[in-house]
């Protein structure tokens, strides 16, 4: 490998948004066999709005605003959708008196006596919560491809809401792409199984790892690797930076949070998912020059 063309390489790269930490990577992108990609900010655009709410037996306004002032101290974006939805639907948003998020799962809180648990219907069976009546609009809104979270008042399952996020237009094309190279694709997400699918299939990916805890993530790369398969990592987010560190090459969005960026050995300038394909066709180009 001569010094030369890899740096023509990487200059092309930089001029299509793909910027490459160092040689080593552009040399190393070629030999990848499996892209993983990050579901929420990665094939979507990461920024979910509420778009359903389902009452039990309470007063919906009461509801609204227990859960909203539960979601208020989250920094989760599920947690931005669900505050603002139900702002926009002229409800005061006040501030829980006790908070804590279950990673992966959902969150607690109080609001003076009453006890908000929001999350995964795992989190309630967890909780020991009966959900008898819970399953008929969570699975609709699932299949969907929504997220829908399910809202225990008092250790009474109460409601579930769903939250919808949309995939980037050009995801699709760029997962055709990615498959034309040769490339394994798939799906890796917290979210729960038939929503995760949903999307999947939205864009064309057949492989979908759901419900991976944030520390879990990490551990799937490692699983994939043992099976021999050199792995690309593609995300965004805090709960991507092990996995991204883990894969042999890992790639984040450049509009991602700075953890990502600087677990990753590339970062995607555009944000857009055809810069994974420029990535391993660039490096393919380059390193064939070369020999
Ligand atoms: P992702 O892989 O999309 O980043 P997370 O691991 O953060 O997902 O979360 C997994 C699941 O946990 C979510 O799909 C949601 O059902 C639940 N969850 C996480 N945070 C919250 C929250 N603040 N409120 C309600 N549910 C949540
Ligand atoms: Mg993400």
């Amino acid at each position: 490998a001569t010094p030369t063309s890899i740096m023509a390489g990487s200059g092309k790269s930089a001029e299509l948004g793909v910027l490459f930490k160092g040689g080593e990577y552009l040399e190393g992108t070629k030999d990848v066999s499996t892209i993983v990609l990050d579901k929420t900010g990665t094939i979507t655009e990461g920024t979910p709005s509420l778009t359903d709410v389902h009452v039990e037996d309470m007063n919906e306004k009461e509801f609204l605003s227990l859960l909203a002032a539960a979601e208020k101290p989250s920094e989760h974006p599920l947690a931005e959708a669900i505050v603002d939805g139900i702002k926009q639907k002229g409800i005061d948003v006040s501030k829980a008196d006790t908070f804590e998020t279950i990673p992966g799962k959902g969150v607690r809180a109080t609001v003076g006596e009453q006890e908000i648990i929001v999350g995964t219907e795992k989190l309630l069976s967890e909780e020991n919560i009966p959900l008898d009546s819970s399953s008929g609009h969570k699975t609709r809104w699932e299949g969907e491809g929504k997220t829908a979270m399910l809202v225990a008042i008092d250790r009474v399952y109460s409601g579930v809401v769903a939250v919808a996020d949309t995939v980037k237009e050009t995801s699709a094309a760029a997962v055709e792409r990615l498959h034309k190279a040769g490339l394994e694709v798939m799906m890796m997400t917290g979210d729960n199984q038939k929503t995760a699918e949903a999307i999947a299939a939205e864009v064309g990916i057949d492989n979908v790892l759901a419900e991976v805890l944030p520390e879990e993530k990490g551990k799937e790369i490692e699983k994939l690797q043992a099976e021999d398969k050199k792995v690309a990592m593609v995300g965004d987010g805090i709960n991507d930076a092990p996995a991204l560190a883990t894969a042999d090459i890992g790639m984040a969005i450049g509009t991602g949070t700075d953890v990502a960026i600087e677990s990753a050995d590339v970062t995607l300038m555009r944000g857009d998912l055809n810069s994974v394909a420029d990535a391993v066709l660039m490096s393919r180009k380059t390193m064939r020059n070369i020999r």
